[in-house]
Parts: structure tokens; C-alpha cells; sequence
């Protein structure tokens, strides 16, 4: 079964771990070259198999990959090698994105010789400063770390199918995008018109989040502008709540800031300068007359255009003037904002003298009360602020203030007598009311703002929003849509399942989108030529295309070829294949082929992403796949995961603790490196890594490699031996466990549990085993055991360790690769509750009498211990059978043993030894009773003998073991009547 064979290619390495990193590296090399030469993840259908595709978002080329972009990619390489070995036929394939701003951005910040960028690639990434200069090409960059991440994905061993690799620049992957939006169109998913969309000015682009810095989102938000009036100037506020227009007080402006005059459409608005601008964007026509500090309208009044009041014009420093319009409306009442800023300026009322305020003016201005909340005082507003105690306006957790607030108001909330018609209607409906009437009155309009802003593009601009006309819009918003989208996710496995409600929420909140662009690298519209699809947008149904572009490649297919009625066969079988091949120019052999490539491969059974990727890529996926895709073809499964700290840190170049992927695997080899980013955290936490877990890895599987050296230089059992003690048959039972463990954790890609089982957990029973077994010589059952646990280490830590555990595959003498031979299944013959419970006596006897030893402090000569009466054990088993169906009654269980004729002359001793059970059985978890009901009854004294020659040598002492029944005991203290059956009494002297 093993191998004598020395390790053909490599001499062992002495003991430090400079030489076994270099050694590692070799063996590393080794595999991955052999894997390559034998095709082993080259996965191509195969009737007889059940299959398993599994992909992972493909990466903007855009820079080189760093230790934090690991954690996905292994991770799914780790579920593709494990479903590998549960015997499917598995898909793994990767391509790069080159679509889109990433790498758009990035050459040009490296054209503008940003100086940042230009230090992070030379000092961090170790890019020759020469080459530098023609990465500025877009479509070099793209290339240049194209080859740059394929060869880290290499040097870490993922099992992927590289025939199927391709870019999202490739003519041939155009065509299939264009087949994708006409599809799309043709369903009524497209539509052109005018939207607001978040916009960089400086780029001429609408921004998603893969172009903003940060990867934010831009959130547009329409706010309602009410027109407040000194004679024909309007002063329009800006709000997210208008039906709190009768609280409103007074008027905010910052009296620091620039605001103008300006003809807006036909008004004349008094802005700030930064609307003005912004406004433009929006379709209104801006012509500025005046520019004002803010100072200089302090003091001034104007009209509530519905409650008709006289309300004053008050300094405010927190009224930022690029937010919407920079003219706000004060009701202190019902925000916390205008509450605290109110309360700011009343306690200095001589700063607002110089706007001509005299102090009665401002004392008049007190907070009103128009919503009635429960729980809350008249005044909303100041009771959270005193809870919260803030004193200042520009205290950040305001922001907290006016969101409990909002919530309270807008779910329990209801008008009062002061808002007239809308008294008695609850905020959430009022909101809407009011915002209608008021604009259909021609009080009111709406402006649009980002509501996460500031959102900086990659080229460092704000973004702001625009109203697109003639735009090109996936329409995100239809509600049939939207209906098949959570059909989609109600049927699929999300994983963690925490996200699920995620996926929900952003089906529910999806709009039109922007998928087209007038820039930028990419596929054109097929029917408006202007314009590029945009990389959010040419990215959802590429799964599909990875089942046939091996035949493009290998069949050098042409890409006029691929027309829409190519991939109308392929992807949905429509039309004849022997006609279409001929109107293509192709055999209609490798048509079908493709065509049942695809079906065998389709649906995709899980995708793999980073929990970022949740509000717009993974959605996206599920909605584009509803609306072409037929039901059965639609995903089944995503998996998400958390970020990669370093040393408990967010990664970041400023903190300068960012590694480069394949700068961490020369130094730290590709198996430590897997192991390091998936050992410390489980799908929905932060992992966190650190040079030292990736070397305390590097330690452990030297230590595995130095053990399987030794062990294979020996002779070895062939089959299982006849003789197996009950040590062995301890080993075999824990290592079911373990497999079952393991096993169960994978299925949930709960690797980290899984790592635990198969590391940590498992070596220590081997190391107890290995201790239990020094003494032992060389027998077939000791290297029968160690070979089985050894077995199956191995295979189930290759999916995670793949390199290193070849190599040990190869040592044991195994055929093949262990990436392709089986998962081990855990056995149940194999469980044996005697032989855990014996080790387990042995375990407890030798913690128990060590704790003696040190509470004691007693250096024993003689160590004695005194094991149970059978008695006990009738009375034990009786009170276990007892607890199983009731609350166990001590007179009913008297009862019942006094029938025996055995024990009829110690009832008293029954009966107290039984009501100090009855106190430890209630405590006992069911699945120990069920456990201990099996074991008909240990046989302590024997099970203890045979450990003696261990126990003694452990405890440094002689050892004597007496039943407690033995008349010729030595038991000066009279310990034995404290024995219980598990429980042997102990005496040291
Ligand atoms: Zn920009």
C-alpha cells in the first residue's frame, strides 16, 4: 500500500525553514506542471458524471492582485477541488474583464503621472519604472496585468480550465454581448430616455459603483424644493420631508458661503453658487444676475408659501451649500439638526446683531409641534438630542439623531390638528400628500441629489447628478421583472444565508440603469453604434459563454460568424442547427456539440463573489439570467464572502500593509498562503491574516511532511490486521468523526470549521494515539492505523493544501493525484463506543489524578484507584433507562431494584449512592445518555491495567488498580465507596 521509495526528485531538507520554503517551492513547481501535463482540470462533458460548474467574478485587470483578492479566488478554488473529489465533473474557468473604467482610469492617472499611483507601483508591486510608460495604453495595462494575475493564479494552484479563458475586449465576446442586449431589447428590458444618474462632469460619464473611489454606490435621491418667497425671489428649501413644511420656523442659509440670483427656467431663484452650477445638469436653464456672501440675507424674511407665515432667515453653519440647493427649512420640532442649530444661536444672541436680529426676534422663534409620535415629548426633536447629548450643530451623530427620528415619525407617526386636511393621516402617507399637492399647486418642484455624497470618481471629482437624455436604460424596475428575480433567489442556495434578505432588498430597490457609455473599451449597442456597454452591464450571463468558447478558440470560429441565430441555438435551441451551420459556414457537428456542451454544463450551480459585489453585480446576474434564460437554467447558488485584514487592519496603501499576491506566495508558498486567508474567519466575517499564521501553516505541514518521510520508510500492513487493540480501534472511531465534521463544514463551505477538524482536531487524537502507542514495537495494526488517519488527512486537507498534499499522495505510495481520487466518507462500522469510552477513562483518570497531584502538591510513590462495584452499575443503568422516557422518581427506581434479589441486602447504600445519580443524570445532555445506554458496561479494572505501563510512566509513579469490592484492597482512607461507574476512585500517597 506504501511506498519504500525515497522522494525521487528531492533530498529531504534540513530542519530550518529557509530551506523548506525553497523546498516547498519545488514541490509547488512540480505539481502544478504535472497537473498541467495531464489535464486533470480540463473538464469537458461527460455523460457518466454528474457535473458541477463553478465560477468567480472575473477580474479588472487593472493592477496586480494582492493578498486580499485571494480570499475569493481560493475559496472557490477550494469548493471546485472539493466537489472534485465527491466525484462530479467540475468547471472552473476564469476570464478578464477589461471593460469599463478600472482600467480606463487607472492609464490615465498613470498618463497624468499620478504621483500616488506611480509610488504604489514601483514601491509596493515592484513595477520596473521603464514599463511604467506603456501601461498609460489602456489596452496595455489591461494586458500587462492580465498576464501578471493568470500567472499568480497559476503560482497558487487554482484548478482552472485555462482553454476556456478570455477578455471582454475579444470581437468574439462582443458578439455575444450584442446577442445578450438584443435579447434583452426584444424583451422590453431596454429603454431610452431621460433619468437622473450619477455623473463625474469631469469624465462625461455616468458612475456605478465599480468607477467611484471606494467602490461606493451613488444612492440618487429627489428632494422636494419648496418655494418660500420674499416678493418674486424664491428661496427654494430643499427637503426630504416636506410634510413637516408646517413645523418650519425659519429659513437656514450659511452665512459664509456665496449664494446668487439667478433666473432658473422662468423664477428667479436665490440659490447657493454650487447649485446653480449643478442645477444645469438637471435640465433647467441657470442664468446667474448676482452673487451674495450668505451673510448679507441674514435678517431678511420671507413667506411659507402654505401656511402663509412671516419666517426669518438665520445663520446656520451646518448648511452645506453643495447639497441640493443650500437653502434649508428650519423645523426644530420634528429635526434634530434645526433643533440644536436653534439652540446654538439663542445662546449668543449678540452675534446676531449685526444682522439687525434683536434678541425678543429670536426668542419668538420657538420649535413647533405637528406630528404626534408615541414615546416622544411634543418636541421629538429635543428629546433625542438630550438623550444623545449633543450640543453642537456640527456634531457627527446628528446624523444618527434625525434617522431614529425619521424612522419613529414615518412608522407611528401621525399629523396633527395643525396641518389641516392632512390631520389624522399617518407621516407616510402624509409625505407623499403633501409633496403632490404642493407641486401641483406650483409650490414645489424637485431637484435630484446623491444622498452618499460626497461619492469621488476614480479621476477624484465629485459626482453629482445628471438627467441623461437619450440614454440607453436597462430597465431594473419592472415589476414583472423584479417578480422573477425573487423567484430566482427563492429557489437558490445563498450562502452565508444572513445575505439573503441583502439580494431582497436590492431586487426591491433596483431602477433603470445606465448600461451604456460614449467611451471606454467594451461592446457597442448592436443597434446605436455611439454607445459602449458599460462593464456592470456586459458581465451578468458570461457564465454561459465560458461552456463554448473553447470551440471558438479551437475551431478558430470567426467572429462574423457567431450571429444572433448562432447563439439563439446554443443558448436556446431554437431554429435548425443544420441550417444555421451552413448560413455561418460552419459544420454543423461542432454546432450541436456546443449546444450540448452548454446544456450539460448550464445551470451554473455556483458563483462566487465578495459580499460588495451583492447590490449591483450578483443582482444583476439573477435578474439577466430571468429575463433569457429559460427557468431551469437559472443559477443555483451564490456564495459570498468578507474582506482580508491584515493584522486585525483594514489592508491599505497608506497604511503601507498591503502584500502582493505573488510577492506572499514566494515568501510564504502557495499552501500556506491558502491556508492563512481561509483559517481565520468563516464566510460572513473579516478574515484576518498575518505573516505569522501563513509561517505557523508552513510549520504544520512541515511537520505533516517530516512525519509521512518516516512513516513511509517503514513496512506496512496490507490489509486490515487481525489483532487491533482497543487503542486502535479508538483512533479508527475518532477519525470518523472528524471525517463527518469536516465533511459537514465543507457542504457549507465553513472552511475554517472544516480547517479546524482536519488540523487541528484531528492531530491532536493522533498525537494521544501516538503517546498511547510509544511503548508499542513496529506491529501491522500501529502502521495500519497511522496509514488510515494519514489517508485521510491527506485527502481531505488537498482541497485547501493541494500542492504538499500531492506530494505526500505520492510518498504513501497512492496512484494518480490525490486532487482527483475521492473525499473519504466516515464509516459507521468503523465507530466503536466501547473503544471511545475506554480512551476516555483512561483520559479523565489521568487528568483527575494529575489535578490532585498539583492541588496537593503530593510527589506520589504508589497512585491507587478503586473502580465501581457492579452494583453501582445495575443501579447506574436502571436511573439512565429511567431518564430517557420521564423525570426519574427515586422511589419508583427503589422499587424496581429491590426486585432484585442481588441486591436486596444494600438497599441503603442503593439508595444513596441512586440519589446522588439522580442529580447527574438530570444534568446530562440526552445524546451522552443515548451514548452511555449503549455501553452495556465497562470493564474499569481490566481497561486500566492495560494502561499501566503508560499511566505510570505519565504520572511518574507505581500504580494499583482495585475494584471497590476486592476484600484484600489497600485503602487506609476508605476512598473506594466514592467510586462511580466512568468515575474510579483515586487514592495517592
Ligand atoms: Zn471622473
Amino acid at each position: 500500500m506504501f511506498s519504500t521509495r525515497k522522494n525521487k526528485t528531492f533530498n529531504i531538507p534540513q530542519t530550518n525553514s529557509k530551506s523548506f520554503m525553497d523546498f516547498l517551492k519545488k514541490i509547488e513547481e512540480k505539481w502544478q506542471k504535472r497537473w498541467q501535463k495531464a489535464k486533470i482540470f480540463e473538464a469537458n462533458p461527460n455523460p457518466r458524471k454528474p457535473k458541477y460548474y463553478v465560477t468567480v467574478a472575473y477580474p479588472y485587470p487593472n493592477s496586480p492582485q494582492h493578498i486580499g483578492h485571494g480570499r475569493t479566488y481560493t475559496l472557490a478554488d477550494v469548493h471546485a477541488r472539493y466537489m472534485r473529489m465527491r466525484g462530479y465533473n467540475v468547471l472552473l474557468p476564469m476570464a478578464f474583464h477589461y471593460t469599463g473604467t478600472p482600467v480606463l482610469a487607472m492609464a490615465k492617472r498613470l498618463a497624468e503621472n499620478d504621483e500616488d499611483l506611480i509610488r504604489d507601483f514601483t514601491n509596493i508591486y515592484k513595477i520596473p519604472k521603464e514599463k511604467l510608460k506603456e501601461l498609460t495604453e489602456p489596452i496595455a495595462m489591461a494586458h500587462y496585468f492580465h498576464q501578471e494575475i493568470k500567472t499568480g493564479m497559476k503560482e497558487i494552484g487554482y484548478s482552472i480550465d485555462w482553454r476556456r479563458e478570455f477578455t471582454t475586449v475579444d470581437p468574439h465576446y462582443n458578439r455575444f454581448i450584442e446577442w445578450q442586449f438584443q435579447k434583452l431589447r426584444k424583451g422590453g428590458y431596454i429603454k431610452r430616455g431621460s433619468h437622473p444618474v450619477g455623473f463625474c462632469p469631469k469624465c462625461g460619464n455616468p458612475v456605478g459603483m465599480h468607477d467611484t473611489k471606494g467602490d461606493v454606490e451613488p444612492e440618487i435621491g429627489e428632494f422636494t424644493v419648496i418655494k418660500f418667497k420674499q416678493d418674486n425671489l424664491i428661496f427654494p428649501a430643499a427637503t426630504l420631508r416636506p410634510e413637516t413644511v408646517f413645523g418650519v420656523t425659519n429659513i437656514w442659509l450659511n452665512p459664509n458661503n456665496n449664494y446668487v440670483k439667478a433666473n432658473v427656467d422662468s423664477e428667479q431663484w436665490l440659490i447657493s453658487q454650487e447649485s446653480a452650477k449643478k442645477l444645469q445638469h438637471q435640465k433647467r436653464k441657470v442664468k446667474v444676475l448676482e452673487t451674495f456672501r450668505g451673510k448679507q440675507l441674514i435678517g431678511r424674511q420671507v413667506e411659507n408659501p402654505i401656511t402663509n407665515t412671516k419666517i426669518l432667515i438665520l445663520p446656520a453653519d451646518f448648511v452645506d451649500p453643495r447639497n441640493a440647493t443650500g437653502v434649508v427649512m428650519s423645523v426644530p420640532g420634528h429635526a434634530p439638526y434645526d433643533y440644536v442649530a436653534l439652540e446654538n444661536i439663542k445662546k449668543t444672541p449678540s452675534k446676531l446683531k449685526e444682522y439687525g436680529i434683536s434678541s425678543e426676534a429670536i426668542d419668538s422663534v420657538k420649535p413647533i409641534s405637528l406630528i404626534e409620535v408615541p414615546s416622544y415629548s411634543e418636541i421629538p426633536a429635543g428629546d433625542i438630542v438630550k438623550k444623545m447629548q449633543i450640543q453642537d450643530q456640527r456634531d457627527p451623530k446628528l446624523e444618527d439623531a434625525t434617522k431614529e427620528v425619521y424612522r419613529h415619525e414615518f412608522h407611528n407617526g401621525k399629523m396633527k390638528q395643525n396641518t389641516g386636511k392632512y390631520f389624522g393621516m399617518s407621516v407616510a402617507e402624509a409625505k407623499d400628500k403633501v409633496k403632490q399637492d404642493l407641486i401641483n399647486e406650483g409650490k414645489a418642484t424637485t431637484v435630484y441629489e446623491l444622498l452618499n455624497r460626497p461619492v469621488m470618481c476614480r479621476c477624484g471629482t465629485e459626482c453629482i447628478v445628471k438627467i441623461l437624455e437619450d440614454q440607453w436604460f436597462i430597465d431594473y424596475g419592472r415589476p414583472e421583472w423584479k417578480a422573477s428575480a425573487h423567484k430566482n433567489l427563492e429557489k437558490m442556495e445563498i450562502l452565508p444565508e444572513e445575505m439573503r434578505s441583502e439580494y431582497q432588498y436590492v431586487i426591491d430597490w433596483l431602477h433603470e440603469k445606465a448600461c451604456a457609455r460614449k467611451s471606454g473599451m467594451g461592446t457597442r449597442l448592436p443597434w446605436d453604434r455611439d454607445w459602449i456597454i458599460e462593464s456592470l452591464s456586459d458581465s451578468t450571463i458570461y457564465m454561459a459563454y465560458y461552456t463554448i468558447v473553447r470551440y471558438i478558440k479551437e475551431n478558430k470560429i470567426h467572429a462574423e460568424q457567431l450571429t444572433e441565430e448562432f447563439f439563439d441555438y446554443i443558448f436556446l435551441g431554437k431554429g435548425s442547427p443544420v441550417e444555421i451551420a451552413k448560413k455561418a459556414k460552419l459544420g454543423s457537428k461542432i454546432l450541436k456539440a456546443m449546444r450540448s456542451e452548454f446544456l450539460y454544463f448550464y445551470p451554473l450551480d455556483s458563483r462566487h463573489s465578495a459580499h460588495e459585489l451583492i447590490p449591483n453585480h450578483l443582482t444583476f446576474m439573477i435578474f439577466n439570467h430571468t429575463a433569457i434564460f429559460p427557468e431551469n437554467l437559472w443559477p443555483r447558488q451564490i456564495v459570498t464572502n468578507g474582506h482580508v485584514l491584515m493584522e486585525g487592519a483594514k489592508m491599505s496603501k497608506s497604511f503601507g500593509n498591503i502584500i502582493p499576491l505573488r510577492e506572499g506566495l514566494a515568501k510564504f508558498g502557495a499552501d500556506p498562503i491558502r491556508l492563512g486567508v481561509l483559517a481565520t474567519a468563516e464566510l460572513l466575517q473579516d478574515a484576518d491574516f498575518s505573516p505569522s499564521i501563513a509561517k505557523s501553516m508552513l510549520v504544520r505541514l512541515e511537520r505533516l511532511y517530516r512525519f509521512v518521510a518516516e512513516f513511509t520508510k517503514k513496512k506496512c500492513a496490507k490489509k486490515v490486521p487481525k489483532t487491533l487493540l482497543d487503542i486502535d480501534k479508538w483512533m479508527i472511531s475518532r477519525l470518523q468523526d472528524h471525517i463527518r465534521k469536516a465533511t459537514e463544514a465543507m457542504d457549507k463551505l465553513a472552511v475554517r470549521k472544516a480547517i479546524n477538524s482536519i488540523i487541528y482536531e484531528l492531530d491532536q487524537d493522533f498525537q494521544w494515539y501516538q503517546k498511547r502507542t510509544a511503548e508499542r514495537k513496529e506491529n501491522t495494526a500501529k502502521t495500519y492505523v497511522i496509514g488510515e488517519v494519514l489517508d485521510a488527512q491527506i485527502r481531505m486537507l488537498a482541497p485547501i493544501a493541494p500542492h504538499m498534499c500531492e506530494e505526500l499522495w505520492e510518498m504513501m505510495g497512492k496512484k494518480r493525484f490525490v486532487s482527483t481520487s475521492s473525499w473519504p466518507t466516515p464509516d459507521e462500522t468503523k465507530v466503536d463506543l466501547v473503544a471511545e469510552e475506554n480512551e476516555a477513562l483512561i483520559m479523565n483518570m489521568l487528568e483527575d489524578t494529575s489535578n490532585i497531584m498539583k492541588a496537593t502538591g503530593i510527589k506520589p510513590k504508589t497512585i491507587y484507584y478503586y473502580t465501581a462495584a457492579p452494583w453501582k452499575w445495575k443501579v447506574y443503568r436502571k436511573v439512565l433507562q429511567k431518564s430517557r422516557s420521564e423525570k426519574v422518581k427515586l422511589n419508583e427506581v427503589m422499587r424496581e431494584l429491590a426486585s432484585e434479589e442481588s441486591l436486596k441486602k444494600r438497599m441503603k447504600d442503593i439508595a444513596n449512592f441512586a440519589s446522588k445519580l439522580l442529580k447527574e443524570v438530570d444534568k446530562m445532555p440526552e445524546k451522552r445518555t443515548e451514548t452511555m445506554l449503549k455501553i452495556e458496561k465497562l470493564d474499569e479494572t481490566k481497561i486500566l491495567e492495560d494502561a499501566k505501563n503508560f499511566l505510570v510512566q505519565r504520572l511518574n509513579a507505581q500504580i494499583i488498580v482495585y475494584n471497590e469490592e476486592n476484600s484484600k484492597r489497600y485503602d487506609p482512607k476508605n476512598k473506594a465507596i466514592l467510586a462511580t461507574p466512568y468515575r474510579p476512585a483515586i487514592f495517592i500517597e
